[in-house]
């Protein structure tokens, strides 16, 4: 189903106000598998709203508005919608004694004008406004749809939610299923690349990457009519993927790294220990949202100083003279060392130039050293970064949770 949306209101048009119903229906419309081809705002104007609802049927099955089902003269966008179905508007009782309730609550009396808000075509289906006075309504001729909703958020959306919403799925069968492919150590272009064909040859399901925190993420939307019919179309397309760039897959279950990696550990029963210097506890505390890993994690430690790395960690001071703390050797006995401390499977280091200052070109900024020691063996990976004091920090702590995985 194709639909667009139209958002009245003069406010919009001015700038004055943020459009956030557009995007919140947009979302919403997406999720539910409706297709939004356009989206418009038009001023309060009878003729300009006419012809964007004539534009909009011309193109597309349905159109959802909002704004303009006020009291007031220049709200008019149920009338111009039932105008444009050649559609007589008649009083409903039943929203007219609604409103009356409503404001007998306040402690007021609802005026003459408040009681258009109680006008709908015969054949509407009238949506309940459970946070405001003004209903919106279902307006329908043959195929085409209007659905006419208020303006003010907090009213809109509660409507949209509950009753919009469950219309829309009694108009179609089809149903939108999706799996998520997480990777890292791929670049968004680079893995657009890869895959390009894959990409291009689909049209059910569509394969969508986008990037987020440092890291990529493939979206696989099949339409099916049952779920079983949708995970049919989508694993073929996932197998294919994985055959391309599977070795940067980390969850195909949408899973955070940290997450991912923690399970793992906790799974495997490998208990662990983290010193860090140039992460500064990132890696310690990624590790720690995941509940349950209290039953492997053994301790993280900060060593942020030269001092702090011999006297918690036992590196030597002939390391640090020598190559410097921002290097492999460190590293090493960085890991050996928190390791060590505890006796745990794992130990993992981190130690890096993490700028803006402090850089040299035989060390430039974005220089790291990752430290992993598993069951006797420590190997340490040499990393340039590139982006601000926080980018090379996180990019950092992802990287050395990635090279856990792997
Ligand atoms: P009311 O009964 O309050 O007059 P209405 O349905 O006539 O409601 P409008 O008069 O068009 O709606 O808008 C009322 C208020 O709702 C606006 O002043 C604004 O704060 C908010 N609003 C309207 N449209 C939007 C929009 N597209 N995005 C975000 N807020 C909106
Ligand atoms: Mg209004």
């Amino acid at each position: 189903m194709k639909a667009e949306i139209i958002t009245v209101g003069t406010e919009i048009l001015l700038g004055d106000i943020v459009n956030t119903n557009s995007q919140y229906l947009a979302k919403e419309l997406a999720d539910l598998g409706v297709e939004v081809y356009y989206q418009g705002t038009v001023g309060d104007n009878e003729d300009r709203l006419l012809q964007s609802i004539e534009e909009s049927l011309n193109r597309s099955d349905m159109v959802i508005t909002t704004g303009g089902l006020g009291p007031t003269k220049d709200d008019l966008t149920k009338e111009t919608a039932a105008k444009f179905f050649n559609q007589e508007l008649v009083l409903d009782e039943k929203s007219w004694n609604k409103i009356e309730i409503y404001f007998n609550k306040l402690g007021k009396i609802p005026t003459e004008n408040n009681k258009k808000q109680a006008y709908f075509p015969k054949d509407a289906i009238i949506l309940e406004n459970n946070n405001g006075t003004a209903p919106g309504a279902i307006l329908r001729k043959g195929k085409k749809i209007i659905i006419v909703l208020p303006g003010p958020p907090r009213e809109m959306k509660p409507m949209f939610e509950e009753s919009v919403k469950p219309y829309l799925k009694s108009l179609t069968t089809e149903i939108l299923e999706s799996k998520t492919l997480r990777f890292y150590g791929i670049g968004e272009s680079s893995l657009e690349e890869e895959i390009i064909d894959i990409i291009k040859e689909q049209s059910n399901p569509t394969v969508a990457p986008y990037a987020k925190d440092m890291e990529v993420t493939l979206r696989i939307t099949a339409k099916a009519t049952s779920k079983e019919e949708a995970i049919n179309l989508i694993n073929p397309v996932v197998h294919k993927i994985q055959d391309k760039v599977g070795k940067y897959i980390y969850s195909d279950d949408d899973i955070s790294l940290e997450d991912t990696v923690a399970k793992i550990l906790v799974s495997k029963n490998l208990t662990i220990g983290v010193a860090e210097s140039c992460t500064g506890g990132m890696v310690s505390s990624n590790l720690i949202n995941y509940p349950g890993i209290s039953s492997v994690f053994m301790e993280g430690c900060v060593t942020y100083s030269n001092e702090a790395k011999m006297k918690s960690l036992g590196v030597k001071k002939e390391t640090l003279d020598k190559f410097g703390a921002v290097s492999e050797e460190t590293a090493k006995e960085m890991a050996e060392g928190i390791a060590k401390r505890h006796n745990t499977n794992i130990g993992l280091s981190t130690t890096g130039i993490a700028g803006p200052e402090g850089g040299s070109e035989e060390k430039p900024v974005g220089l790291v050293y990752l430290g992993i020691y598993i069951n006797g063996k420590t190997m340490v990976k040499r990393y340039v970064f590139n982006g601000n004091r926080q980018q090379i920090r996180l990019r950092a702590t992802k990287t050395i949770l990635n090279d856990l995985r792997l």
